[in-house]
């Protein structure tokens, strides 16, 4: 196998949560394409069904699992349900998640609860559970969704940044303990891109324009760019890399950009 044969991804399994919109959706799409056959996951069984749709008229494969990330209950039983319908699973994409804006002062335990059970416990949950059946096939890939603030700190995003410096620190050990069984997990982190979740600052004109100035590219991320790297780690294009994190951010985590007013 060589060149662009080692990004395809024909007989694999791939449960994506969160695909019925942003990046998971686009994620969902492009691993269809290029040959998984998709698990669709996330709560809203009508836009997944959409989503599933468009990927089977494209030629694809895929089918739906409707649960909630914040019912740990159902968040366990969800990959033992998925191999007792599909026979494996070999790729794991965590990317469903919350955000949320709350000052320390004004946040709630209750808050904080949720944005840990979505983002990082849920996680845990699915990792665990889809490192079995990897590792007795041993071939397996669990990409984990971080975020920009998966390394820095942002005032009035207390939990989402310390949910998704979670992710990078579950990434890196769940990587150390499956590697000797050919299973990789590694993290995309996303830098600002235009979805359901980054509207409130991509459709506010001022707040837009000061973070446009934050990123070297100059520019939101569009989901579509964002499939390239979930399909390079789902691939044996990343065999031999894990413990990762992948910003894909158009610069913002390693280039200094001043504002377009400052700069020379
Ligand atoms: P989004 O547009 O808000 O979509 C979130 C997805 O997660 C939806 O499919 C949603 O599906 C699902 N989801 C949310 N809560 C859920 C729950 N309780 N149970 C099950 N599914 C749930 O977000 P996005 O921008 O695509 O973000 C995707 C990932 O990238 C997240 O982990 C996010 O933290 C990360 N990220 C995004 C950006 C960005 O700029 N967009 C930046 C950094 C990191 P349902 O509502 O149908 O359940």
């Amino acid at each position: 196998m060589g060149g662009t044969d080692l990004f395809r991804l024909d007989g694999r399994i791939a449960m994506v949560t969160g695909a019925s919109r942003g990046l998971g959706r686009a994620t969902a799409i492009g691993l269809a394409a290029a040959g998984a056959s998709v698990v669709l996951c996330a709560r809203d069984r009508t836009r997944l069904e959409e989503v599933a749709e468009k990927i089977r008229q494209a030629g694809g494969e895929a089918s739906t699992a409707c649960f909630d990330l914040a019912d740990l209950a159902a968040v366990e039983r969800a990959v033992p349900e998925l191999i007792a319908r599909h026979g494996r699973l070999d790729i794991l994409v965590n990317n469903g998640g919350i955000s949320g804006w709350s000052g320390l002062t004004d946040s709630t335990l209750g808050e904080w609860q949720t944005m840990f059970d979505v983002n990082v416990t849920a996680m845990y949950l699915l990792a665990r559970e889809a490192a079995k059946p990897m590792t007795a096939r041993r071939w397996g890939r669990i990409i984990n969704f971080g975020s920009y603030v998966s390394a820095i700190g942002r005032e009035r995003l207390t939990a989402y940044a310390a949910s998704k410096h979670a992710v990078a620190g579950l990434t890196r050990s769940v990587a150390g303990e499956l590697a000797r069984h050919n299973v990789t997990c590694n993290a995309i982190a996303p830098g600002f891109f235009d979805t359901d979740m980054a509207a409130p600052t991509v459709g506010d004109p001022e707040r837009s324009k000061v973070f446009r100035s934050a990123i070297a590219m100059g520019r939101f991320g569009d989901p579509a760019e964002i499939v390239g790297a979930a399909i390079f780690l789902a691939s044996d294009a990343s065999s031999y890399i894990t413990g990762q994190i992948l910003h894909v951010d158009g610069g913002v985590a390693n280039v200094l950009s001043l504002p377009v007013t400052v700069a020379t």
